[in-house]
């Protein structure tokens, strides 16, 4: 466990480079260092204690926070199960695009579509990371956790994971799916994730009725004592509560095969030359991939501004039919499914709006934060911006399509207090 009170900053952690001073730094070498870092307390603040892998997908604030916890260890355990898939085990400090270079090296499949994306392994279901048409939550078979309220570990399979368009239900407590999460027999881990086969038991369905305590709304939904307000689902990942869940390890089903999974997304299938739908080679899929996340400043790059960022700073607007069908005719929709009501979901491009409601690409209100010059989703630190920079430009960006549109934009990274 390394402790660096002195000296380190938010701007020091994160890739927009902004952010307050910092009182300690745990960087864990174990999930055991990791727990005994964390607050005994289930209610913490998270703008006291900040969890953090990589800080590609955090928004600081400038004031000092206490405590930066990061989990730094990258295990990984391969268990081969027959000719055609693989169990890897992966811990939650390892590089996501190191894993997902070395898949597309190894031959397994489903990495290709997510390589260059920042960031731990950790984070990667926290929102459910996705790109050119696919997702995490399509390779995960479990997520083992913590759970700061049991104090136990947990597995977590993707439908108690409650995964959904860059969110799960570690990001937003409220997408609780009915499932309770199943303690492991050991009360804490004291050294890397169990690297054993899976017993049968531990991952078939629990088929008795739940209406247990575990079935009550976590604490992080219920009203906040300062305010007496219950967050809203619109506020995804905006809790103010340190996560109840920590991602410890992360076990992905791999299917052994040169081929990519089909590519569903029309722009990689133009790169490649292929129909919708078919497949190409890993290592064609994922160099397709890199080339054009380069050309939108996604790859990190120390030298290019608009790769201090957290990627795409607002989520994709999910809208009912109503909504949707208000919006110009030339407007991107893409079927987004029904809500529990029925109704149909129309996903909308927030690019798109932004665009149109007159952000243009390296448009800001001062030269230190502005929109990326080679996409508007990208709020970019351009040199010296502070946090306040960042966010007061997210809010005037969003100000600027609820007056065209009358759709609230929702920040994708989560937004420390
Ligand atoms: C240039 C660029 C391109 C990007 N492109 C994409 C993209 O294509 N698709 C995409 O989905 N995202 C993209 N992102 C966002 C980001 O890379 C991902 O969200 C990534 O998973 C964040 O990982 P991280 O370790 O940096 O998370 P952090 O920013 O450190 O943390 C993000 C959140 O996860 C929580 N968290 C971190 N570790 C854990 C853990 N072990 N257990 C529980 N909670 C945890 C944190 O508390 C925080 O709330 C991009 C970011 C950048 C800068």
């Amino acid at each position: 466990m390394a402790g660096a009170g002195s000296g380190v900053t938010l701007a020091d952690l994160t890739t927009l480079r902004v952010g307050g001073p910092v009182g300690r730094l745990t960087d864990a070498e174990s999930p055991a260092e990791l727990v005994a870092a964390l607050p005994e307390e289930p209610m913490a603040s998270s703008g006291e204690v900040v969890l953090l892998g990589a800080g590609s997908n955090t928004v600081p604030s400038d004031a000092a926070v206490a405590h930066v916890i990061r989990p730094r260890w990258s295990t990984i355990d391969i268990h081969p199960d027959d000719a055609a898939t693989h169990l890897v085990e992966v811990g939650a400090g390892a590089s996501w695009d190191g894993l997902a270079q070395r898949a597309v090296a190894e031959g397994w499949s489903g990495f290709e579509a997510l390589v260059g994306i920042p960031g731990t392994v950790g984070a990667a279901p926290v929102q459910n990371i996705g790109a050119y048409g696919h997702e995490v939550s399509e390779l995960i078979e479990h997520v083992t956790v913590w759970d700061r309220f049991a104090k136990c570990t947990a597995h977590l399979t993707p439908p108690e994971l409650g995964f959904g368009y860059r969110t799960s239900r570690i990001k937003n407590p409220t997408r609780f799916s009915g499932a309770r999460p199943r303690p492991r027999e050991q009360p804490a881990p004291d050294s890397a994730p169990d690297p054993r086969p899976r017993p049968a038991p531990d991952s078939a369905p629990d088929p008795r009725p739940r209406p247990t305590p575990d079935l009550a709304p976590d604490p992080t939904h219920l009203p906040d004592p300062a305010s007496g307000q219950v967050p809203t689902p619109t506020a995804e990942g905006q809790s103010r509560w340190l996560p109840r869940f920590v991602v410890l390890s992360v076990a992905f089903r791999v299917r052994l095969s040169a081929w990519s999974a089909p590519v569903l997304y029309p722009e990689l299938a133009g790169a490649l030359d292929i129909e919708l739908g078919e497949r190409a080679t890993l290592s064609e899929t994922a160099q397709a991939v890199l080339a054009l996340r380069r050309s939108k400043g996604m790859v990190l790059d120390d030298a290019d501004h608009n790769t201090w960022s957290t990627g795409s700073y607002f989520s994709n607007p999910i809208l009912t039919a109503s909504q949707a069908a208000a919006l110009p005719a030339d407007a991107p929709r893409f079927d987004a499914g029904r809500n529990p009501a029925g109704e149909l979901l129309v996903k909308t491009s927030a690019a798109w709006l932004i665009a149109h409601a007159g952000v243009a690409k390296g448009w800001g209100l001062n030269r230190r934060a502005t929109t990326s010059t080679a996409h508007v989703l990208a709020l970019t630190n351009r040199g010296g911006a502070t946090a306040s920079d960042i966010r007061e430009l997210g809010d005037a960006i969003a100000g600027k399509v609820l007056d065209a549109y009358g759709i609230a934009l929702t920040p994708e990274p989560t937004l420390l207090p």
